[in-house]
């Protein structure tokens, strides 16, 4: 007998309205097999789906949700917020409370302007990188994921990687070919490749903590030395913080590795689970973007009273406090599931920053995507679906970091770690 009755019905609906039965392609389950689970509704750190089973949840909208689903303070900015009014398409105060708390706590950042994604996000700002430098390549790691912009589709990490595709249909080589694209953590590379395309490149483009081919740490001295290439170069450094933005630290990536890029890309945290994203940095940079300068952008829904208030209420409660928690947390998590898999003699390694981990299922410590595509799927995938039984939500794909929040508890960690030793006590048999 099923365990999910209900959402097996809702996907076979689902699959007759929307492709694949959904609306972004990483939620079908095609990297672990098995038929999508149907939420209802969350709270805190657990999910509960279509036919009313609970589940710790390690996908946590991936990463958007920092202090816990459906947590009270956001839903009542929320509601306020809505009850004022869902838009006006002109400036509020709302804007300016974000802005504010957001350019407090990031190092180098000057002025920030408000999407709707991220993916629009990294879109303006490579179009800001090429107006400012009058180049137009952009060199971008194999295996960051930078949204569904059409040039950054080359080697895109996870969900691009999950369908086994070298690239998106429907991408004209014209607009790839000034993508550029070199191995994480390998700045001798970069270096070769800046040499070569000489006054030519725009920006390097870098997840600064790797989120979306698994959890793939920079090596030591590898952001540094972007910077010092770059620098070199005359090339801008950007820093996708879509993810890692208000998750790895209370200032993001670059203030806790302690690196200033010129640019950066938002959004997930910074939207308090409501649609959102942003690009900024240095004000020199931002201020060549319309109505100031000459680089266009704009948004009808940019700014969103909504989302304004989410983030506000999100990253206004995440302080010192929070991060340490989340800090304490993740050593927790990582240290049992390193523990189980040894227990189990299988061969793992738990990479982990901040309250973003994953396992990877491998001998050897995972640097870059070729030794990411290289781990154990098929185990990843029975361990999945072994979990998702026992009530645990983790990312339908091997190449996806897991997210946990300030609402887990350390009894939600180790009923995690319990459950994980028992999946791959299952999965090898
Ligand atoms: C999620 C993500 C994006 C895209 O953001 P969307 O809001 O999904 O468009 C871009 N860059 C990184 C690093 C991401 O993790």
């Amino acid at each position: 007998m099923s365990l999910r009755p209900a959402s097996e019905a809702l996907y076979a609906e689902a699959c007759g309205l929307m492709p694949g039965g959904v609306n972004s392609p990483v939620r079908a389950f095609k990297a672990v097999g098995g038929t999508p689970v149907f939420f209802e509704r969350a709270k805190g750190a657990y999910l509960y789906d279509a036919d009313g089973n609970r589940y710790v949840d390690y996908v946590s909208s991936w990463g958007a949700i920092l202090l816990g689903h459906a947590d009270d303070r956001v839903v009542s900015a929320i509601a306020n917020a809505a009850a004022h009014g869902t838009s006006f398409g002109a400036p509020h105060a709302g804007e300016v409370k974000l802005a504010k708390e957001i350019l407090a706590r990031v190092p180098n950042l000057e002025r920030i302007r408000f999407v709707n994604s991220g993916t629009e996000a990294t879109l303006a700002a490579i179009r800001l990188a090429r107006a400012a430098t009058g180049r137009s390549k952009i060199l971008k790691f194999e295996g960051n994921y930078h949204g569904a912009v059409d040039s950054l589709l080359a080697k895109a990490g996870s969900g691009i990687a999950t369908f086994g595709l070298p690239d998106s249909a429907g991408v004209p080589k014209a607009i790839t070919q000034d993508t550029l694209l070199a191995r994480y953590n390998d700045a001798e590379q970069v270096s070769a490749i800046l040499d070569a395309n000489k006054g030519e490149v725009a920006a390097v483009l870098v997840e600064p903590v790797a989120g979306n081919m698994g959890l793939v740490p920079p090596a030591p001295g590898f952001l540094e030395k972007l910077r010092e290439l770059c620098d070199a170069h005359g090339v801008l450094l950007v820093f996708d913080e879509v993810m890692t933005g208000f998750r790895v630290a209370k200032g993001g990536a670059g203030q806790r590795l302690g690196i200033r890029p010129d640019l950066f890309c938002m959004g997930k945290v910074i939207g308090g689970g409501l649609p959102v994203g942003a690009y900024g940095g240095r004000k020199d940079l931002m201020d060549l973007v319309a109505p100031l300068g000459p680089m266009y952008q704009a948004g009808t829904l940019s700014g969103n009273p909504l989302a304004m208030a989410a983030g506000y209420a999100a990253l206004s409660n995440a302080g010192d406090e929070q991060y340490a928690a989340l800090e304490v947390l993740g050593a927790r998590l990582e240290a049992g599931l390193a523990r189980v898999c040894e227990g189990q003699n299988v061969s793992a390694q738990v990479q982990r920053v901040g309250s973003m981990i994953s396992v990877f299922f491998t001998a050897e410590p995972v640097r870059d995507f070729d030794e990411a595509s290289g781990t154990d799927k098929p185990l990843f995938a029975k361990v999945f679906h072994s979990m998702l039984n026992k009530g645990f939500y983790l990312p339908p794909s091997a190449l996806e970091a897991w997210f946990f929040t300030a609402s887990h508890s350390v009894d939600d960690i180790d009923l995690t770690v319990e459950a994980f030793g028992e999946s791959l006590a299952e999965a090898g048999k």
